[in-house]
């Protein structure tokens, strides 16, 4: 099989995840590909290779020297379909725009990431459809890593951890992930976009929820006595810093609304908090605090009170203590002839929480770009290199 029928293989398989079932994994599918999965890596001479009962799939290829780990997700994202995935091949990839198969149109003035990869092989979706290549790109690439060692069995390498998660998707990647299992000194992601970065910093993330409860009278006698919980919802929104997604890039933080509901009695506001400092994090939690304080003070008959959840963390201090999965990192993409550069991510991934729980995981790229929707594609020959840079990686 060559490297490419096997990224084909996975992508045809349906594996989206549901943020809605309460369960792990949180759609029986993703098991299908989990268990294709054990079947290859125990035929690769991963010989305790296995599938645990959340469906996360462990296994180990013996080596000499450090315990490095391997790890991609199984789950695609859940903006749009994963079934029945079409994938088509565009070989030397001209420059220009590309038609889907259903007449969607991918134009380099709206993605100009697409100028990057003239003269090389893409594999794009048929428009109805994401690609799946988040993750299973990342998937592949490891799987191959391993299928050449298997066909060189005269070259020596380190011990691989491999671990395939589900449900990274709804943030749910590290909740059943079992370190102890993974057994490894350190690891990566392998689910990025390009292949020159390593990504080693990620947002901080909380995500908030306010409850507003307003005075409900007939509004003809409402003078004075009337408070409107939906008023006082937008009332709060307004009172924010103007520091949306919309206005934030690079390392800013910012105040995302994600749900706003309720009546003229009840209303509930939830939304997610970002910031890669820690002092600025506490400082947007001190800013809503305030705002809280304000209304229930201008608004005495009423009643307004807030509620925080921390999401993850940001990696970047965590890393920073255990510097050597960096450095191995920049060593295999430069012995690649790749020059690599330290990233950021404008989100999170599940190493950021397995690098707090003690498993430093920094993400490397797949070669594939535009996640999470119709748009997304592979460059064949990014992916290709990348497999030699794993195979490098655990040499
Ligand atoms: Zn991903």
């Amino acid at each position: 099989m060559d490297n490419l029928s096997r990224f084909v293989n996975y992508v045809k398989i349906d594996t989206q995840s549901d943020d809605t079932t309460g369960t792990t994994p949180s759609t029986e599918k993703q098991k299908n590909l989990g268990l294709l999965l054990v079947h290859e890596l125990l035929e690769l001479g991963l010989d305790d290779a296995h599938m645990d009962e959340f469906g996360n799939v462990y296994g180990h290829l013996p080596g000499k020297g450090s315990r490095i780990g391997l790890n991609a997700h199984m789950d695609t994202a859940l903006e749009v379909t994963g079934e029945n995935v079409k994938p088509h091949l565009i070989r030397k990839y001209a420059g220009g725009t590309i038609v889907l198969a259903n007449g969607l149109r991918m134009d380099p003035k709206e993605f100009p990431v697409l100028n990057k990869h003239i003269g090389h092989d893409l594999v794009v979706t048929d428009g109805n459809t994401l690609l799946g290549a988040d993750d299973k790109a990342g998937i592949a690439i490891i799987m191959n890593a391993l299928q050449y060692y298997k066909n060189h069995p005269e070259e020596k390498h380190s011990t691989i951890c491999v671990c395939f998660t589900v449900d990274e998707e709804i943030g749910e990647g590290p909740l059943h992930f079992n370190y102890r299992k993974m057994n490894a000194k350190y690891a990566y992601t392998i689910d990025g976009s390009s292949i020159d970065k390593i990504e080693c910093e990620n947002f901080n993330a909380y995500s908030a929820t306010v409850n507003f409860k307003g005075v409900s009278i007939h509004p003809g006698e409402g003078k004075g006595k009337l408070i409107n919980a939906l008023n006082l919802a937008s009332e709060f929104v307004s009172m924010l810093p103007k520091e949306t997604p919309y206005e934030s890039e690079d390392k800013e933080g910012f105040y995302h609304l994600t749900g706003i509901e309720g009546t003229c009695e009840l209303a509930k506001l939830t939304m997610i908090i970002r910031d890669f400092k820690d002092k600025g994090m506490n400082k947007r939690i001190d800013t809503i605090n305030e705002v809280v304080k304000k209304l229930n003070k201008l608004y005495p008959t009423a009643n307004i009170e807030v509620s925080f959840k921390k999401q993850y963390v940001n990696m970047r201090k965590y890393v920073d203590k255990k510097p050597m999965a960096i450095r191995r990192a920049k060593e295999a993409l430069k012995n690649n002839g790749i020059e690599p550069s330290l990233g950021a991510i404008r989100g999170g991934t599940d190493g950021a929480t397995f690098s707090k729980c003690g498993l430093i995981t920094p993400n490397l790229g797949t070669g594939s770009y535009n996640h999470h929707g119709r748009y997304e594609f592979l460059d064949v020959q990014e992916f290709e290199k990348m497999i030699s840079v794993v195979i490098d990686l655990v040499k």
